[in-house]
């Protein structure tokens, strides 16, 4: 473009973000929140009456328990092709067992360790862009992290194994499967080397598996064996795998697994009996008995998806529709998980945000994808269509459009 159809642009998208601002809308695409739609698929989870002892006579309303509910661990060993001995299963939140486990290890010493990590410098391999809140934990406890690029089927494995040797490397990120943000699925040659690279003996992968059942499309791969992966390459201990029934029952009131060696999980139960008496086991049941098998929990997703595809096909049209061929602009297509990453102009991610936000658009704000917030290139911005009705999606996409505009005829005109 030359400069004069890039200021007529400018004045032209410039009108348009006046008239959203003089609007006065309120959207918010910031979280990967399910819907309140997909929340009452699982309604039935609030009213179903359950057994007071689970099927190995325990009585569910007790303290104890420490591993979980078998039945529920069960289910989740199927969809995870991990065997039932080598999962537990806790409270709601995966999250808080990745904290706990990282704490844990910066207080006490993990299998391998000479002394705990926070008496060491300790760092963490970072793919990014990746999820904020693992960011968050790094930074909390004062780890340093190294970002590495992701590539189209992970982060860049030469660099990731050159971080590797270095013997202060003690964790990486990893979510294998419609990664957040951009949606990567790690494939088996990654997560062999993952596997397999030399790394200190108390090196750990947070094998993330947050999304390892929510597809948007046909393609619905298995999620990859890690465990027995890192055992045939002669390291065992090497992976903590995650999953939760977040984003498959509630949010807020679900069931959140760990899967590990026998090793690992000894060491994890040892410090978690500390901290608690035991989870929630009528919840546990309660899932069980409503989600009944793996077979249950894909018809399920099924139903989530169908919610789910229709919004992600939105993002899609309007983003294509309005910034496709422009180059000022790219995004990902993803086959399963909840957000789409929207690359923009280099140096105009925070402006997008900012702009935005005048237009009563919330986004995640902009470097959040990056560890310490920083984004050296300001260009990647993180889109979570989950939440919003359709109609708001797509009253949010334009106007996130507009901005991507504004900000990037600014930037060229100088
Ligand atoms: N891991 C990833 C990659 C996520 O995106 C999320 C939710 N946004 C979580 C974990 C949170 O999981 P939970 O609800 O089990 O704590």
């Amino acid at each position: 473009m030359s400069r004069d159809e890039l200021s007529d642009l400018l004045e032209e998208q410039q009108s348009l973000h006046a008239e959203l601002k003089a609007r006065g809308g309120k959207l918010d695409i910031t979280r990967g929140k399910p819907s309140p739609r997909q929340l009452d698929l699982s309604r039935e989870l609030l009213s179903i009456t359950v057994p007071v002892h689970a099927a190995d006579g325990q009585d569910v309303r007790n303290y104890g328990g420490a591993k979980g509910l078998p039945e529920i661990r069960a289910i989740f060993a199927d969809l995870l092709g991990v065997d039932v001995d080598h999962i537990l299963a806790a409270d709601n939140s995966s999250l808080s067992i990745m904290h706990d486990l990282l704490s844990y290890a910066m207080l006490h010493r993990i299998h391998g360790a000479t002394e705990p990590w926070g008496r060491q410098e300790i760092k963490f391999i970072a793919p990014v862009p990746g999820y904020d809140r693992h960011f968050a934990i790094c930074e909390h406890l004062g780890i340093e992290m190294v970002p590495v690029e992701m590539g189209e089927h992970g982060p860049d494995m030469d660099e990731v194994e050159a971080l590797a040797a270095d013997p202060s490397v003690k964790g990486m990120w990893v979510v294998p499967m419609y990664a957040n943000p951009d949606g990567v699925i790690y494939d088996e040659e990654t997560a062999r080397r993952l596997v397999s690279m030399p790394a200190a003996p108390d090196f750990r992968i947070w094998w993330d598996n947050a999304y390892a059942l929510h597809h948007l499309t046909d393609a619905q791969p298995r999620p990859l064996p890690i465990l027995q992966m890192a055992q045939q390459a002669g390291h065992p201990d090497r992976v903590f795998e995650f999953a939760s029934t977040s984003k498959i029952t509630f949010a807020g009131d679900g069931v959140a697994f760990l899967a590990s060696s026998t090793g690992n999980l000894d060491w994890y139960l040892s410090h978690a009996g500390i901290r608690s008496i035991g989870p929630d086991k009528v919840n546990q049941l309660r899932h069980a008995t409503y989600l009944k098998d793996a077979e249950g929990v894909r018809a399920l997703m099924r139903r989530h998806r169908e919610l789910l595809a229709p919004k992600f096909a939105i993002v899609e049209k309007i983003l294509g529709n309005r910034l496709g061929g422009t180059g000022v602009a790219r995004w990902t297509h993803p086959s399963g998980g909840y957000f789409v990453t929207l690359d923009v102009l280099d140096g105009t991610a925070s402006r997008v945000v900012a702009l935005a936000k005048e237009a009563g658009i919330a986004l995640t704000p902009a470097g959040a994808s990056h560890p310490l917030h920083r984004d050296p290139h300001d260009r990647t911005i993180r889109l979570a269509p989950s939440f919003p009705s359709e109609g708001e999606l797509a009253a949010a996409m334009d106007g996130v459009a507009t901005c991507v505009l504004v900000a990037a005829a600014e930037k060229l005109l100088g």
